[in-house]
């Protein structure tokens, strides 16, 4: 498991050294210490680049962040790292036996892989998708600025996701909060609702032949007894996926998956609010601004109209009813 503040050294060859410039170039801190020539700062991890090649990663995420970079085969581990993942497939991937530098630090494998987004924030849908990237498409992913959604801003986002959109085969199912609330109240549970749209999502992107042939990457949201336990009732179950936590940082077609549904996501909210005639924006997530937020509207429009815009079973409806 991941220490509070661990380090893990690597020893760069030149061409990582300018990888890992140009990687982390919109993280890059101003101030670098003595002796170094480049530092950056991801939100768990600092990363600096010394003259002598020496590349030091610290903070909660140093084995994630590095075990990237180590599996390109640029690097000599100084002090070993190791990345837990959920099955052995993915293992052997991460452990890179032929990578190749395009892929900028993610797996260097063709896969169709999908994530979702909502799923923490009260007001607005959950959206999943799937995307199929294969490695021909990989440089001008890594060039676009393609990274984990949560790395990126939304403006980025907003720029990057409509090109992804237009080169990418994907599939994206919206789960609009009348019928989130309407499955809640029949008693299905979120991680249900979530396995389903996965299964019809990738079951739409596999349906190409050259994604068929290709690693399917789920990122993990439960156990895999669990995921396939929930489409016990469905007609047609995708298998063989391989199910990996954190996946969009490790994965294109995961970090792909993930920027379009955020992307889909503040569409969708905009459009809801635009809809109903808010005037103010809807916030995000599920912390204080929401509860004020909800309180108003709750006093405005009644508790019925929240079902339309909120996801009713979060603690939140308590918090706001109580406000007012
Ligand atoms: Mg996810």
């Amino acid at each position: 498991m991941s220490q509070t503040n661990l380090t893990v050294v690597l020893k760069a060859t030149n061409e990582l050294q300018k990888k890992i410039i140009d990687f982390y170039k919109e993280e890059a801190l101003d101030k670098v210490p003595p002796y170094a020539i480049f530092s950056a700062k991801t939100d768990d991890c600092v990363i600096t680049l010394y003259q002598s090649g020496k590349l030091m990663f610290q903070g909660k995420r140093a084995e994630e962040e590095s075990a990237i970079w180590s599996s390109l085969g640029l690097a000599d581990a100084q002090k070993k790292s190791s990345v837990k993942s959920e099955s052995g497939q993915a293992k052997a991937l991460l452990a890179g036996e032929k990578t190749k530098s395009q892929a900028g630090g993610f797996l260097d494998t063709t896969s169709v892989g999908s994530d979702e987004v909502g799923t923490g924030d009260y007001f607005g849908p959950v959206v999943v998708t799937a995307s199929f990237v294969p490695e021909e498409k990989f440089s001008w992913m890594v060039g676009l600025g393609v990274r984990d959604s949560k790395k990126l801003t939304d403006e980025k986002i907003r720029q990057i996701a409509p090109k992804l959109m237009e080169n990418i085969l994907h599939k994206t199912q919206v789960l609009d909060n009348d019928t989130y609330n309407d499955l809640r109240d029949e008693g299905v549970n979120l991680n249900v609702m979530k396995a389903r749209m996965h299964n019809a999502c990738l079951g739409e992107v596999l349906k190409n032949d050259e994604a068929k042939t290709s690693l399917v990457v789920v990122d993990q949201f439960e156990p895999e007894a669990a995921y396939y336990r929930h489409l016990n009732d469905q007609q047609s179950v995708i298998s063989g996926i391989t199910f990996m936590t954190k996946a969009e940082d490790k994965c294109l077609s995961v970090a792909a998956s993930s920027i379009i549904s955020r992307y889909v996501f503040l569409q969708e909210v905009k459009a809801m609010q635009e809809k109903y005639g808010l005037k103010e924006e809807i916030p995000l997530g599920a912390g204080a601004g929401v509860d004020a937020y909800g309180a108003e509207i709750l006093k405005e429009r009644g508790e019925d109209f929240l079902r339309h815009i909120a996801k009713l079973h979060f603690a939140n409806t308590e918090k706001i009813k109580s406000m007012i």
